[in-house]
């Protein structure tokens, strides 16, 4: 994809702090880090998100975000890390090239998830989504 600035750092057209590179991925700084040394776990052929990866590609990226995630926990002395997908611009996705964000957090910084809980209306409800998506993976 020639307009994407992941593509674009993976072809080297572009700078990246780059952390780990293997034949199937790339990880790097995130320019605006949520907390220093966030970093993004991309796989190096374009996908718009993870949900487009075919099954080989989707193991090699989890592998390279475990084995990343590990690193920055050490390198950075966190409490805790968010690995996050923002699959489509609805959650938050702004760069449609599959990633994954390792942030380092600890107790009392900044960022905020701010989920908002809900409640199934009744056990029928939960049911009704549980088939929904059972059958969803089942095709
Ligand atoms: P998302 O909202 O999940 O699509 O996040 C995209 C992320 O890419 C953001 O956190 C940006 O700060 C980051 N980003 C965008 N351009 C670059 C770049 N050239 N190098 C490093 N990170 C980038
Ligand atoms: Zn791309």
């Amino acid at each position: 994809m020639s307009d994407c600035i992941f593509c674009k750092i993976v072809s080297g057209e572009i700078g990246a702090s780059k952390v780990y590179e293997d034949k199937y991925t790339l990880a790097f700084l995130d320019i605006n880090p949520v907390n220093k040394g966030h970093v993004l776990v991309i796989p190096k052929k374009h996908f718009d998100t993870v949900l487009d990866m075919p099954e080989d590609e989707g193991v090699a990226l989890a592998k390279a975000s475990v084995k990343v995630g590990k690193a920055v926990r050490k390198a950075t002395n966190c409490e805790g890390i968010n690995l996050l997908h923002n699959i489509g611009k609805a959650a938050g996705q702004l760069v449609f090239h599959a990633h994954v964000h390792l942030i380092p957090r600890f107790s009392h910084d900044s960022m905020r998830l701010g989920w908002d809980r809900k409640q199934y209306a009744n056990s029928a409800e939960q049911e009704e989504f549980r088939k929904k998506v059972s059958e969803a993976v089942g095709k």
